[in-house]
């Protein structure tokens, strides 16, 4: 023990159990305290009514009062954090700061300001490994140099584990727990209205640490038919998960052993592996966010920087009708109203969507990143950008850039039965089979019975999608001619 007092500033890991940074700093030091801050040059600029501040102001109430269960406590501020931390540790007298790694460039940016404002006291930065099982640099390809396509980073990732099976080991924090400092009596939390928000009508539910192990509980019964299932909108087959990797409220160390633990006894089925290979994806994403930070405002293909899209007054129009779900398209629309109501949306449907406004109607992919980020609970710059540039070919897709999906053959097939179109768009109800996927293409009297009449109760569709296809592959095939 070499520290007489630490601070554990907890940013993107709330939770007490398998904490890298918090069993750093417990080993290492006589007294500890946690801290989090609502970081105001985060928070700036979000609607006031933003679920994710209520998410997280919920998880840190909960990270309170595990932290008092073991004997400690968590000092809350509002400000920025890169002032707020140093100023911290100055008043506790804190020799060092210990915290998990984040990777996306504020995060790193404000990091290092953090770090010279201590070093300047006197005092110290220990961050640590936690968010991902390896960082950018852990998984390189033989010459040394990072992946830029999925399968082969993913296997030799898998092979890495095999070598280092150590990397899922838990960072434990219970037994070393004597070390937290005890709450001084007048520790207050704050309350929604003191952080400048308002609670939202349609909150986020499962929040904290009992959240994320009450969905966990949830999903293992489903995991074994996610191979299958987890395509399919209407069905509840995947684990809700992602806020709760995004907020740490529990360790990826432990859903991969649990994972490796359910592959080997045969309970996992075909399930297992396909869950573990979009873990995987979430790291992809991450080392190339931190090994390529030009992705944040541009193409990962340079190339693909020349693309021109459309802009200008009927952009504008198409981009206002794609966000309010008004294309016409009825799988596009109930997608994007799954994400205004509910702050969530299926991974195949972000692909669809975000592939309808690339491909479609023709408009940048920056500018449909940026929707999401305003409205996707569990937003993340780094999977976020990466699934964009997926979808708008000009990121980090092995296939070739002519992947084009057709909104109707996506709705065919992964809303059989219109099942999800119902639940967001109820005037189509009426309507079945092929009516419901294109209604637009249903006869005059399967409408009329339908009670439904096209530009007035749904849109009448914004674009062509055949027409608007030649429109994408001319458009791709002139920065391949460049
Ligand atoms: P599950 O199917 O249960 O997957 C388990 C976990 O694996 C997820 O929680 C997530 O952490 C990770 N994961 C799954 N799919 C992917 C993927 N394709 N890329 C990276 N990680 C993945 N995911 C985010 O967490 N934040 C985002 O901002 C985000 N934006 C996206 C934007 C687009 C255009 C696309 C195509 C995908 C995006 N994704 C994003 C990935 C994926 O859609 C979500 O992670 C997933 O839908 C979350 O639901 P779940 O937790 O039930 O996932």
């Amino acid at each position: 023990m070499t520290l007489r007092n630490s601070l554990v500033w907890f940013r993107r890991d709330l939770r007490v159990d398998d904490h890298a940074a918090l069993h750093h700093a417990l080993l290492s030091s006589r007294r500890v305290v946690g801290a989090f801050v609502f970081d105001t040059d985060i928070l700036a600029g979000l609607p006031s009514d933003d679920r994710r501040v209520q998410f997280l102001l919920d998880s840190v109430r909960e990270l309170d009062a595990r932290l008092h269960a073991m004997g400690g406590y968590l000092i809350v501020r509002h400000g920025r954090a890169a002032q707020v931390i140093p100023a911290l540790a100055a008043e506790l007298d804190a020799e060092s700061v210990f915290a998990n790694r984040d990777y996306e460039p504020q995060a790193i940016a404000r990091d290092r300001a953090v770090q010279d404002a201590l070093r300047a006291a006197g005092r110290s930065l220990q961050t640590f490994k936690d968010q991902v099982i390896f960082e950018q640099d852990e998984v390189l390809t033989l010459a040394g140099g990072p992946y830029s396509v999925f399968t082969p980073y993913k296997n030799a990732w898998l092979k890495r584990l095999a070598r280092e099976p150590e990397a899922l080991r838990p960072y434990e924090t219970a037994p070393h727990a004597g070390a937290l400092a005890p709450a001084p009596a007048d520790q207050a939390l704050p309350a929604l209205a003191d952080l400048g928000f308002v609670a939202n009508a349609a909150p986020i539910a499962h929040p904290g640490m009992t959240g994320a192990e009450a969905l966990l509980a949830q999903f293992g019964q489903r995991l074994a038919r996610y191979d299958h299932d987890r395509d399919f909108p209407a069905l509840d087959a995947t684990s809700r998960l992602s806020i709760h990797l995004r907020f740490g409220t529990l360790s990826v160390r432990r859903l991969v052993a649990m994972l490796q633990e359910r592959i080997a006894d045969g309970s996992g089925g075909a399930g297992a592996p396909v869950w573990l290979s979009e873990l995987i994806w979430r790291e992809f994403y991450m080392m190339i966010l931190a090994r390529h930070p030009r992705v944040v405002t541009q193409s990962f293909k340079p190339a693909f920087d020349a693309v021109a899209w459309d802009d200008g007054a009927e952009a504008d129009a198409l981009f206002d009708a794609w966000c309010a779900g008004r294309t016409g398209y009825p799988l596009v629309d109930a997608a994007m109203l799954q994400l205004e109501r509910t702050g969530f949306m299926h991974n195949r449907l972000r692909m669809v969507t975000a592939s309808f406004l690339t491909k479609d109607l023709g408009i940048d992919w920056r500018r449909g990143e940026r929707w999401f980020a305003l409205k996707l609970n569990d937003y993340e710059l780094a999977s976020n950008n990466g699934g964009w540039q997926w979808a708008a070919s000009t990121g980090c897709d092995a296939q070739p850039w002519f992947r084009i999906f057709n909104p109707v053959t996506q709705s065919k097939r992964f809303d059989p039965d219109g099942a999800f179109i119902r639940q967001y768009l109820p005037q189509l109800a009426g309507l079945s089979g092929a009516a419901i996927h294109a209604p637009w293409l249903a006869k005059p009297e399967v409408l009329q019975e339908a009670g439904v009449v096209l530009g007035k109760d749904y849109p009448v569709p914004v674009v062509d999608h055949e027409a608007a296809r030649e429109k994408t592959l001319a458009r791709f095939k002139a920065i391949r001619d460049l």
